[in-house]
């Protein structure tokens, strides 16, 4: 049936959100159909939301509290643009019983349950209590009126420690606190009451038993305003940091099936228990420890419902087969769930991680800035192929510091676990993505740890594992080796590029040819690298093989390479290096042939090499001699055209060793002339450009020996060695 002639007619959708989980919303409502309206702050007035609806409309200032908090701005808009009902999304108003009251009061439809609904899961002491009347498993623990002193500490003892202190009223991990023994109690209560009070201007607790190794796995559950009520299996969210989730997947690694049931129908039940109509999560802890411990009862505990769709929603539509948001508008406009719970199938698994703009090895900072290219080749906007990206942002979209920092979430889909976490690397592996720090390394790194391969899962995951996620990034010998066959193809690129621009003739003819060729003499290169933390230097010198008869395209080139960190050879090793295509190198070293993604990433201190290869990124800064900006003082031995001109003098001959300062080149530009000289103390080896040559602004003009070292990396210098 469609929404339109649905008992609650639904044509126009507002959505009342921004980024990812608008544009999602969007995307389905208009498939279904329905007009959509975006609204939007000043900070978001061109974002990738209000581009991608119907209709916008400006709700205030960049101020969440002037703009997306603004219930009467919000339900003006809806008002103003004919909208029928409100999508709410997550976060914002989705869980505010009072925006729900003031739809209900303009007969907006408020895509979600009944305020009372929201109201009866808001105080997690009362939703305890509703749930123990229910029958839903509570971890053991006090969740009473009475609040005195000695009684809590009393009840903290019955239950036994470590337990864990929550304020009533709580959310967001704030007014909570694990107590390891009797004597950290009253400290811990203070502290908690105070936080909660400047919270949630309530300081009320609960306290329950502390679980050390709790899985957190919640159960997404539907409802219609018939009165039927479905389970969409569950999802494992134990990977999360600072009560963030990070890494969501479906199904729950390992779950008996028989469990999986007893938990699908507790959370129908707490759902149906406080008259819940669309969607909704029931959380719970899943406790590692009795797990293994047999007939020990349910291993599950609820811990709080959340009364709106989820971020992780995603990995939910892809095992299912099913669309979230389809299913609440359906829901919304009064009819049936789409399907019976017999009718709902699991198949495969998928894995979801967000992808934040943040800084992990910075005690995950926020990260702003310009996205210079955000793309995933591989994704598909829809549930049914095996990878999405679900993402509010594009290419050119700013990141600014007004609102949350996640930028995107991809979600794989496979057979099994091990093909989804398989196509998880290949995909974050695949994203690129510039101009903008993000945690995509991090991901990276948790996605092939080892134990979270082998599915051992706990909500401390990531603290557990603290020193392999956040391991100080050290360079292989390998890894500096790739960094310089990209450079060197990068290099070779941007001279190509420039003789295009000149306008010089491209000709296969040797003697034409300025990329630093010449006969019988290999070319020879010294790059520099250092690790992004500053922590390490290293230098590659690349030395082109020689070939048989006229050199091969620089690009397909064969090197020796001679790796030296902080001075000392460490190794020698031969490579060779083909493009593939705009991002993808075929790099052989040592006979080993290894497809990787690259790219470079403009930084401060030099362009960044990201590489990655086998689902693994590595990343090093390139103090690029040919830029100015990237140099380090005494580096300045580059000869490169200081414009586009045209030579007028050799002032030296080849071979002829000469101080600092002489007069080298002569180079007219504009009717000016400009002489290049001797950056020190050295030798001219070679000219690569005789008198009456054209050339343009950056090209080497020549090669020269530094008297104490070679010059500077990238600038070619002749074949002594
Ligand atoms: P909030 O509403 O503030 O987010 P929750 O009650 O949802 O608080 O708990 C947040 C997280 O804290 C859970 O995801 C889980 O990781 C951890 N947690 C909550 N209760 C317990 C418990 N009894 N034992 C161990 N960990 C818990």
């Amino acid at each position: 049936m469609s929404l339109a002639t649905a008992p609650r007619p639904l044509r126009a959708v507002l959505i009342a959100n921004r980024g990812e989980i608008a544009c999602r919303v969007i995307r389905t409502a208009r498939r279904l159909g329905l007009r959509t309206i975006a609204v939007y702050s000043d900070a978001d007035a061109r974002a990738r939301h209000v581009r991608e609806a119907d209709e916008a409309i400006r709700l205030g200032p960049p101020a969440a509290g002037e703009s997306y908090l603004a219930i009467d701005k919000v339900i003006q808009a809806a008002q103003r643009s004919g909208a029928d009902a409100i999508h709410p999304g997550y976060g914002f108003l989705s869980e505010n019983a009072e925006f729900v009251a003031a739809c209900d009061a303009a007969e907006i439809i408020f895509i979600g349950p009944p305020a009372s609904a929201i109201a009866a899961m808001g105080d997690k002491a009362a939703a305890k209590a509703r749930m123990a009347q229910a029958g839903v498993p509570l971890v053991p623990g006090y969740h009473g009126e009475a609040q005195d002193d000695a009684l809590l500490r009393k009840e903290a003892g019955k239950i036994g420690y470590p337990v864990l202190l929550k304020a009533s009223a709580g959310g967001g991990g704030k007014g909570m606190r694990v107590v390891e023994s009797e004597r950290e109690f009253q400290a811990a209560l203070d502290g908690c009451r105070r936080e909660s009070r400047a919270a949630f201007g309530d300081e009320r607790m609960l306290i329950e038993k502390y679980l050390t190794q709790p899985r957190h796995v919640e159960v997404q559950v539907f409802c219609d305003s018939l009165g039927a009520g479905v389970y969409l299996f569950e999802r494992d969210c134990s990977v999360q940091r600072r009560h963030q989730k990070v890494l969501e997947e479906a199904p729950a690694p390992h779950l008996p099936e028989a469990l999986r049931r007893e938990m699908g129908e507790a959370a129908v039940r707490a759902a149906q228990e406080i008259g819940y109509v669309g969607a909704g999560t029931v959380e719970f802890l899943l406790d590692a420890a009795a797990e293994t411990a047999q007939g020990s009862g349910s291993p599950f505990y609820f811990m709080e419902m959340n009364t709106r769709l989820q971020v992780e929603h995603p990995v939910t539509e892809m095992i299912s087969g099913e669309d979230l948001v389809e299913w609440q508008l359906r829901v919304a406009a009064g009819l049936a769930l789409p399907k019976a719970q017999n009718e709902l199938t699991l198949t495969g698994h998928a894995i979801e991680a967000r992808l934040y703009a943040e800084d992990p090895d910075n005690d995950f900072l926020p990260a702003t800035g310009k996205l210079l290219r955000f793309a995933l080749p591989l994704a598909s906007a829809d549930s049914h192929g095996r990878v999405r990206l679900d993402s509010g942002v594009e290419a050119g979209d700013t990141v600014t510091m007004h609102y949350d920092p996640m930028l995107a979430k991809l979600i794989v889909h496979g057979e099994d676990r091990g093909q989804a976490l398989a196509e998880m690397a290949r995909a974050l592996a695949a994203l690129d993505i510039s101009g903008v720090t993000t945690n995509r390394r991090f991901l990276q790194r948790l996605v092939t740890h080892p134990d979270f391969i082998a599915a051992r899962l706990d909500t401390r995951f990531i603290e557990h594992h603290h020193d392999d996620l956040f391991a100080a990034p050290q360079a292989t010998d390998a890894d500096i080796a790739r960094a310089a066959l990209v450079a060197i193809d990068q290099l070779t690129r941007d001279q190509l590029a420039r003789s295009h621009i000149d306008g010089a003739p491209r000709t296969d003819d040797p003697w034409q040819r300025r990329d630093g060729w010449r006969l019988n003499a290999p070319r020879r290169l010294r790059l520099a690298f250092q690790e992004t933390d500053g922590s390490s230097t290293y230098e590659v010198i690349a030395t082109q093989a020689l070939t048989q008869g006229l050199a091969q395209e620089p690009a397909q080139a064969t090197w020796q390479l001679q790796v030296q960190r902080d001075g000392e050879e460490t190794s020698r090793l031969a490579e060779q290096c083909q493009r593939l295509d705009s991002d993808t190198l075929a790099l052989t070293l040592d006979g080993h042939r290894q497809r990787l993604f690259a790219r470079l990433d403009p930084t401060s201190e030099g362009d960044a090499i990201v590489l990655t290869a086998a689902g693994q990124e590595s990343r090093l800064i390139w103090r690029r001699a040919d830029r100015a900006d990237h140099l380090p003082q005494e580096a300045e031995a580059k000869l490169t055209a200081p414009m586009h001109g045209t030579v007028v003098a050799l002032l030296v001959e080849p071979g002829q060793t000469v101080e600092k300062g002489t007069p080298l080149v002569v180079v007219e530009a504009m009717k000016m002339e400009h002489t290049l000289s001797a950056p020190a103390d050295g030798a001219v080896e070679a000219f690569h450009v005789a008198v009456g040559d054209a050339v343009a602004q950056g090209d080497e003009l020549l090669a020269f020996t530094n008297a104490e070292a070679m010059t500077n990396a990238g600038a070619d210098t002749s074949g002594d060695n």
